[in-house]
């Protein structure tokens, strides 16, 4: 099984895909994810894309397609995949397809979370990372555990896009970009639809539903 999320900026994709993964063994191809780490090991791949992340802005879709492809002609990841932050837009889409079909795999169900802007801004004042295992946490609504060693608060950072300025600008990007490839899953009706305004455990318990109805997938 061959999933696809979608959601703006704190929608609870991160989240939601940490999930999916220990429950139905899939593996999260988080192409931020992926980029971020690049740029911590200064790579050179890192230092070439810095700013634009930095920025809020997209990456291009030539640097995407190398990335992912890598992971897609991986046989321990053959039908296992999580897609989290890719495609972005409908060139990406339909490369995804190629890669895809190149390696005799296909997408089996999109996810689209929906979230207001406003929500977002809250989520994103008090959102964290634990760098040493990747969990993610908010001060507001899911704090990390106080008697945990690896989620203690000096492991705990902020993402250096995660400012009120770069979140709008990456809500606008991701508006702007994803509207038509939604389109695009919709018409092949790969689309299903989460209201991401509802509670972390409501939004499991939605996406399961929504995976176990196609059990054949599994
Ligand atoms: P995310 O963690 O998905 O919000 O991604 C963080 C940043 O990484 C984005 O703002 C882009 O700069 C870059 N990025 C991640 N995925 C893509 C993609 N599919 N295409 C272009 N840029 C991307």
């Amino acid at each position: 099984m061959n999933l696809v999320i979608f959601g703006p900026p704190a929608a609870g994709k991160g989240t939601q895909s940490n999930f999916i993964v220990n429950k139905y063994n899939l593996y999260q191809l988080s192409t931020g994810e992926i980029l971020r780490d690049e740029i911590k090991k200064k790579t050179p791949l890192g230092l070439e894309i810095e700013s634009t992340i930095n920025a809020g802005s997209l990456v291009s879709d030539e640097v995407l397609g190398k990335l992912i492809e890598k992971f897609i002609s991986k046989e321990e990841y053959k039908n296992r995949f999580i897609f989290d932050g890719y495609p972005r837009n409908l060139s990406q889409a339909k490369n995804l397809d190629i890669l895809l079909n190149k390696y005799d795999q296909k997408i089996n169900l999109v996810l689209k979370l929906i979230v207001s802007l406003e929500t977002i801004k809250k989520r994103i004042s008090g959102r964290s990372v634990c760098s040493l295992c990747g969990k993610i946490y908010n001060q507001y609504y899911n704090p990390a555990p106080s008697n945990s060693n690896c989620c203690a608060p000096k492991f705990l950072q902020k993402r250096s896009d995660d400012t009120l300025d770069v979140v709008i600008k990456r809500y606008e990007n991701y508006e702007k970009t994803t509207e038509p490839l939604i389109e695009f899953y919709k018409k092949i009706n790969l689309l299903k639809v989460v209201n991401g305004e509802s509670s972390i455990d409501a939004i499991k318990a939605e996406i399961s539903g929504l995976i176990d109805a196609n059990e054949g997938w599994l």
